[in-house]
């Protein structure tokens, strides 16, 4: 096997606990050997953050916008329990919403589907691909309590000194709650920009659901946005691909998404997204399986994880020399998603040929009834799998086999 050669570099960013250490024997046994990458690598496991006063984080963010490609291990967002355990000099933000507001993009969570691992909706053969506008809305807004009977007003002071707008909200007879939100023009086209980027990349039709028939002004903005900007920058491509874009209302397309097989992506209002998108990964069995991808309005600015977190409770028992079963599937999936975008950015065929035989070389693994203790449980099993190494091994060989196949 001729190794890969990469022209551009990949922003390498590692994590903690069960995760680093199976990202390091990924990095070193299934990708390494086969592509010469530079790997700028940055340290984000939680003492490199403290000792650096997270400034690495800052760091490696703003390298994914220099070189476009990021992977990131699962890293511990810090509580007060994880404050006292790793004596950290101050409760450290998520790096993922740091990197998040930095990159300014997109949140996509995708499946990995096998065959062989059931699904709660059986119907699903096909992934579905949750995009969620992680902007305002609820997660941003104004909510108060009221006592009393009174009324409650919106006011809107333009800056500009122009006359000052008032709305009348309700007229309370006795006490209850209120609430106001907002969303900006530039976030929501980011967002549609962001959408149909990863439908080209995925090759998969588009929704956009919104409540528009109720929200008409907010969400009818929505559905106008990405309306435009399908017309002036995107239809043309979807067509060459027989793709197609669609808004929906939010309530038809639960029902629709229930009665069907996947396979397309679905952008999701910042609140529908969270919901959807745990009811999703549900749906599809396990969260070893679930991968995300941030995307940047761009379409080249890219940052690819597993959907899970550190998987702390097999750590400790890794730590007391006991035998792990951690699905490194998701992990796995982080590189090669990260490669394939490299790949198409640099426009290197044989990269993208590499990502995709590893995708299938995990796939396969399972399919051959190798699997680790999440996924034999929900196929059903009480016993049989392996451990967190022999997986990786499996996974190696049938590369390797895939690798002999294609040359
Ligand atoms: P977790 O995802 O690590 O684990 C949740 C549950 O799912 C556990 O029962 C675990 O055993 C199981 N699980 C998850 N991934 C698995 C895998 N690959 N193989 C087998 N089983 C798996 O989430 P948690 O326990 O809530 O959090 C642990 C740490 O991870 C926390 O410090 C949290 O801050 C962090 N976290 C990080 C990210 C991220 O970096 N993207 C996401 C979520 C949580």
């Amino acid at each position: 096997f001729k190794k890969i050669d990469v022209k551009n570099p990949i922003v390498e960013m590692d994590g903690d606990e069960m995760t680093r250490i199976i990202w390091k024997l990924i990095r070193e046994n299934l990708v390494l050997p086969y592509v010469n990458v530079n790997l700028k690598y940055y340290d984000l496991g939680i003492e490199a953050r403290d000792k650096t006063n997270d400034q690495i984080t800052i760091d490696a963010a703003n390298a994914i916008l220099e070189n476009d490609v990021g992977i990131k291990c699962a890293t511990i967002t810090p509580d007060e329990a994880r404050v006292a355990e790793y004596h950290l000099k101050k409760m450290w933000k998520s790096p993922n919403g740091t990197i998040r507001n930095i990159l300014n993009g997109t949140v996509f969570r995708e499946p990995i589907i096998i065959k062989n691992i059931p699904r709660y909706i059986p119907g699903w053969t096909k992934p579905i691909c949750i995009g969620r506008h992680a902007f305002g809305d609820q997660y941003k807004s104004t909510d108060l309590r009221v006592d009393r009977p009174g009324k409650l007003e919106l006011s809107f002071t333009p800056a500009d000194g122009s006359e000052k707008q008032t709305f009348n909200v309700y007229d309370y007879k006795g006490a209850g709650v209120g609430m106001a939100m907002y969303n900006t023009d530039e976030s929501i086209k980011g967002f549609a920009h962001s959408s149909f980027q990863m439908a080209l990349q995925k090759n998969m039709p588009l929704f956009l659901c919104t409540k528009n028939t109720i929200l008409k002004k907010y969400d009818g903005r929505f559905k106008d946005f990405f309306q435009e900007i399908y017309e002036s920058t995107y239809k043309k491509d979807f067509e060459k691909k027989g793709l197609s874009y669609q808004h929906r209302l939010i309530d038809d397309m639960v029902a629709q998404a229930v009665k069907g097989h996947g396979g397309f992506v679905w952008a999701c209002k910042n609140y529908d997204g969270d919901v959807l998108s745990d009811i999703v990964a549900q749906a599809y069995g396990s969260l070893g399986l679930m991968t995300s991808v941030l995307i940047n309005p761009n379409g080249r600015t890219f940052e690819s994880e597993a959907a899970h977190g550190t998987v702390q409770r097999h750590y400790m028992q890794h730590l007391k020399g006991k035998k792990t079963s951690t699905n490194s599937i998701a992990s796995i999936f982080a590189w090669t998603r990260g490669l394939a975008q490299r790949a198409r950015l640099d426009g290197n065929d044989r990269l993208l040929s590499f990502a995709e035989a590893l995708e299938r070389a995990c796939v396969s693994t399972v399919e051959q009834g190798i699997m680790t203790k999440d996924l034999k449980l929900i196929s059903g099993a009480k016993d049989g799998w392996v451990d967190t190494f022999e997986f990786l091994d499996a996974v190696r060989d049938n590369l390797n086999a895939e690798l002999h196949k294609s040359a």
